[in-house]
């Protein structure tokens, strides 16, 4: 029993130093960014700076914990309900294109999370952490309820387990969604940055920050619930929520509801009894 205690001990340990040099490598690519290109003055160390480092631990820490006995049913499920042949077919395509095609159809699935999460009013009690950012930097990335992160995996990975562009647990490493949620977290700390850089025609097919700084928009009603995708803006266009003006900022985030200001608050507040 101590032997299984120092074990879990270890990994946890070697979990936490994991996320510290992880920390260390995007703060060294996004501090300097937004100091040299800022979209407005901030400071590094703004208004609840360290509740979401919290969130940047809790987040690499707990969803993936949640996600080990759902993630194994739902794929073992999903991939006994697909037609014989198909997945034999996917898994001979070239990574690239295995690749370009789990970002696409992971990006399907992720939006509808998305979507619903504030569309439906128990998923938003969830999503609501996320958006009760006032100010927005990389690390507001992190801010998230860690059922509002098991939800969104799961209902990116539903597309992705049906192809069989991801595979049920196994002992080998299944590369193509290692890459799909390694380049989509990557992205995700550089479209909440606060950074001013536009891109142009460009930014229909990959989002940026002035196309995720929308989202969180608390401008009025015509310009809430937009932009859902995390990487895929044509996603917005195909279900007509897109909305990206050429010139134009948000002039500010954040919502209407009062969370708490401590982290233990926000992650319990989901579960209280609320009038909306
Ligand atoms: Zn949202
Ligand atoms: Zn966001």
């Amino acid at each position: 029993m101590e032997i299984l205690q120092q074990l879990h001990l270890t990994v946890f340990a070697i979990d936490v130093f994991r996320l510290s040099i992880w920390l260390l490598i995007i703060m060294i690519i996004f501090v300097p960014l937004e100091n040299l290109y800022p979209l407005r003055p901030q400071k590094i160390f703004r208004k609840a700076f360290f509740t979401d480092l919290t969130y940047f631990f809790l987040s690499g820490l707990l969803p993936k914990l949640l996600l080990v006995v759902p993630m194994s049913m739902l794929a073992l499920a999903l991939h006994g309900i697909v037609p014989g042949g198909l997945h034999e077919w996917v898994a001979g395509l070239p990574l690239g294109v295995r690749f370009a095609a789990a970002m696409v159809v992971g990006e399907m699935g992720s939006y509808w999370a998305h979507r619903w999460m504030h569309e439906v009013p128990l998923l938003w009690r969830f999503h609501a952490v996320h958006h009760s950012a006032e100010q927005l930097d990389w690390l507001v990335n992190t801010r998230a309820h860690p059922l509002d992160q098991v939800f969104t995996r799961l209902c990116g990975f539903i597309p992705m387990y049906l192809l069989g562009l991801a595979q049920p647990v196994t002992n080998q490493m299944d590369l193509v969604p290692l890459l799909v949620i390694l380049t989509g977290t990557i992205w995700g700390f550089f479209i909440h940055a606060n950074v001013r850089w536009r891109f142009g025609w460009l930014e229909l097919f990959i989002s940026t920050p002035d196309f995720h700084h929308w989202h969180h928009t608390n401008d009025g009603k015509a310009f809430i619930n937009k932009n859902y995708s995390a990487m895929l803006p044509w996603v917005d266009k195909l279900f007509g929520t897109y909305y990206l003006p050429k010139q134009s900022w948000p002039t500010r985030y954040g919502i209407n509801e009062i969370l708490s200001v401590g982290i233990v608050g926000q992650l319990l507040r989901p579960f209280r009894f609320q009038k909306r």
